[in-house]
């Protein structure tokens, strides 16, 4: 199969108690692992085979636009959250998000809000424009801010399958304990 689950650089419990061995089990091996089968299975034989996942995303419509959305999503979900994370981003990344959101904690206020007020299933983004500038959208479903010319530095997933095993109906404590996991130096290297 030409997409494969990525490699998680952490153990399945080293993200407790922030998030669950039985939500990596259910969430990355079962949610993240069905996206990338129906992906596989949606592209054999169609031109999109030899696309990048990117390309996919920008281009496709119904429901190859949605299970590869969800694919691109997941990894970089999964591959920024660290159990020893750096806690706050630093260099030309904390300079741009001094200047566009006042400061580090605003920034995180706004993003919370984002992921907390996002009516259904969807996703949080942080993204920057060409120009360097960063912006925070609520994405519905599998939808990516790729699509309107953005770049995404990091992303918190807010499907209710991504809290709803460790916090139930509490989304606003998943999204707290978010920045418990988030590796700042992983999306600082995406910042351009
Ligand atoms: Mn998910």
């Amino acid at each position: 199969m030409k997409y494969e689950l990525p490699l998680l650089p952490y153990a399945d419990d080293a993200l407790e108690p922030n998030m669950s061995a039985e939500t990596i089990h259910y969430h990355y091996g079962k949610h993240f692992q069905t996206y990338l089968t129906n992906l596989n299975t949606l592209i054999e034989g169609t031109k999109y085979e030899e696309m990048p996942l990117e390309e996919i995303v920008r281009t496709a419509e119904g429901p190859l636009f949605n299970n590869a959305g969800q694919a691109w999503n997941h990894k970089m979900f999964f591959l920024e959250l660290s159990p020893d994370p750096k806690r706050e981003p630093g260099g030309r990344l904390a300079e741009a998000i001094r200047r566009d959101f006042g400061s580090f904690e605003q920034m995180k206020e706004k993003f919370t809000h984002a992921a907390n007020t996002l009516f259904g299933s969807g996703w949080a983004f942080l993204s920057q424009d060409e120009g360097g500038h960063l912006i925070i959208s609520q994405e519905p479903n599998g939808n990516n801010p790729m699509t309107k010319g953005l770049i995404p530095l990091m992303t918190c997933d807010v499907w209710e399958h991504a809290y709803y095993i460790d916090y139930k109906n509490r989304r606003a404590d998943f999204a707290g304990k978010f920045w418990e996991m988030l590796d700042w130096s992983v999306v600082e290297s995406k910042y351009k």
